[in-house]
């Protein structure tokens, strides 16, 4: 679950959220829809703590932070730590590490990261890379991928590391058009077997798929929310009206 209020953050002069709430029952998907420069990466790296919002809560599971009263120093970093352990995030392209095998790749988070025993964290490793439908490439090397297997291993990575919620922040804006389907059947798998996910997309039939909650971000404020058939199927305001039929 994800409990986010009164999230405000800006860069100089630049007021990029403007007072972000809502919350994500746990096994629930959201889509964050919104215009180029509407906020959509800043509130989803204002989720696990890779912004540091001037105000706000983000709660994630049993850790909460009020980015208010976030200490300075040592105590503010261990807080921002323990949050962003919540969370596994999925970038528009995966920087795998090139001289390292899909599975040294997916294993690495869990063994370094999180100390886990090697052995149990490649078995681990093998049953994702087989979820993700890349049971065969674990020994291959990341050049010897396409950009949509690249990908799918960038999802088996965030997932390896156990978060409560996984976010994704337009995992298919990067992909040559004929190996998005692959990367997005993955994600709606995920959402179908309960996890967590925020996702940043601009795959409209997707969102309206894999939606519980759809908001529509623009200028930093959320100003249209509800569930796909909602927001996407019938909007109401005149902002997202306008927005959809620019990307349909
Ligand atoms: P896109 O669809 O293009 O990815 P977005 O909705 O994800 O856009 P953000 O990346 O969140 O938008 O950016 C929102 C605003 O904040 C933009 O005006 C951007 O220029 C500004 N911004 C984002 N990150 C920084 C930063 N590190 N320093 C200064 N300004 C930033
Ligand atoms: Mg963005």
């Amino acid at each position: 679950r994800i409990r986010v209020r009164g999230l405000e953050k800006s860069f100089g002069d630049r007021h990029v959220l403007r007072g972000i709430d809502f919350d994500s029952p746990a096994g629930t998907s959201t889509v964050v829809l919104g215009a180029s420069g509407s906020g959509k990466s800043t509130l989803l790296r204002s989720l696990n703590a890779l912004e540091v919002p001037e105000r706000g809560s983000v709660a994630i599971g049993e850790v909460e932070i009020d980015f208010a009263g976030l200490p300075a120093g040592r105590a503010g970093r261990k807080k921002t730590g323990e949050l962003r352990a919540q969370s596994g995030m999925v970038f528009q392209a995966h920087n795998l590490f090139p001289h390292r095998t899909v599975v040294e790749n997916v294993v690495e988070g869990p063994v370094v990261a999180q100390r886990r025993p090697r052995e149990e964290a490649v078995a681990d490793a093998r049953a994702l890379l087989e979820q993700v439908g890349l049971g065969d490439r674990g020994d291959t090397y990341p050049f010897e991928l396409s950009g949509g297997q690249q990908q799918r291993v960038g999802i088996a990575r965030a997932l390896a590391l156990k978060p409560k919620v996984v976010l994704f922040d337009e995992p298919t804006s990067a992909l040559d058009p004929e190996l998005v389907g692959e990367v997005l059947a993955v994600i709606t798998d995920l959402a179908s077997q309960g996890w967590t996910t925020v996702i940043v997309t601009h795959e409209i039939r997707f969102a309206r798929q894999v939606a519980d909650q759809v908001l529509f971000l623009d200028d930093g404020v959320i100003v249209e929310r509800g569930t796909s058939d909602e927001v996407i199927g019938d909007p109401q305001q005149d902002r997202t009206r306008r927005f959809l039929s620019r990307i349909l």
